[in-house]
């Protein structure tokens, strides 16, 4: 097929942006291409950031949030959306009235909430406004610990707790959940804890010293982009863990800081 005939799957994020090209929308339209999908993005919020840390935030106006939406719908075969930085509780609202339209594309939430270098990319008063509009619309919901624990309000260990964790999640109404383990302490280990209806399993790998940043976005982008290649939510999982995985060995150091991982299949 020539390029101009070929019709590759489009995949949507609905996310921040980081300038320095780590994190946020930018790692999330690489991953795209590193999948074969032609990526498509709605700013949710602005960031001016670096690799040491974010220097501001901006949140364009809804109304602009949800042209940018509506454009991509309008013009694309959307296969599937992932969700990321939303910044306050009504840009939350715009993103799941704007799904409404759209209920068969499945969406990967990544709840975005601190970064790893601390910044607040949530308004606390956006979690409510995440688990009433947008968790019961997600295919996979991608919380870390800190996210689950907010989302919990508990506190969780690990083994059998964070088991306990990853069903009290899926309680909150997403079809499936993948607790990530990088906060964790299990040993030389790091272990992503996955549930749907049907399908529960541990996925377990060594744990890479690397002081990485952007990993959840490109996590969770990745597992859309096989969604939208057609892979059910637990075969995307395990493939989108492996892909960050294999990205974070190959991981380079753009900045002064923290390392980011290239997107490549
Ligand atoms: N900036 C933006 C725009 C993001 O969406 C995210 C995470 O999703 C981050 C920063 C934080 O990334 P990290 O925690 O990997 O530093």
């Amino acid at each position: 097929m020539s390029q101009l005939t070929a019709r590759p799957p489009s995949a949507l994020t609905i996310a921040g942006s980081d300038s320095g090209g780590g994190a946020g929308i930018q790692a999330d339209l690489k991953t795209f291409a590193a999948h074969g999908v032609h990526g498509l993005s709605a700013i949710a919020a602005l960031t001016a950031q670096h690799t040491r840390g974010v220097t501001a935030v901006h949140a364009p106006p809804v109304a602009f949030l949800r042209a940018q939406i509506d454009a991509c719908f309008d013009d694309f075969d959307v296969r599937a959306v992932k969700i990321g930085m939303l910044a306050t509780a009504e840009i939350v609202e715009a993103v799941a009235d704007a799904l409404v339209l759209h209920p068969d594309v499945p969406v990967v939430l990544d709840p975005v909430m601190i970064a790893t270098s601390g910044a607040k990319l949530l308004d606390d008063n956006a979690l409510g406004a995440l688990r009433t509009h947008l968790i019961p619309r997600a295919h996979v919901l991608t919380p870390n610990l800190p996210e689950a624990e907010l989302l919990l309000g508990r506190r969780i260990g690990a083994g059998a707790d964070a088991e306990g964790a990853l069903a009290a999640l899926r309680a909150l109404g997403a079809r499936s959940v993948l607790l990530k383990g990088g906060h964790l302490d299990e040993g030389d280990q790091v272990v992503d804890r996955y549930t749907d209806a049907s399908t529960v399993f541990a996925h377990r790998a060594p744990r890479l010293d690397i002081d990485g940043h952007g990993t959840g976005c490109t996590l969770s982008s990745a597992i859309a982009a096989r969604l939208a290649l057609g892979d059910d939510a637990a075969t995307a999982c395990r493939a989108g863990i492996d892909y960050v995985h294999r990205v974070m060995r190959d991981a380079y150091r753009p900045g002064r800081s923290m390392v980011s991982v290239l997107g490549h299949l």
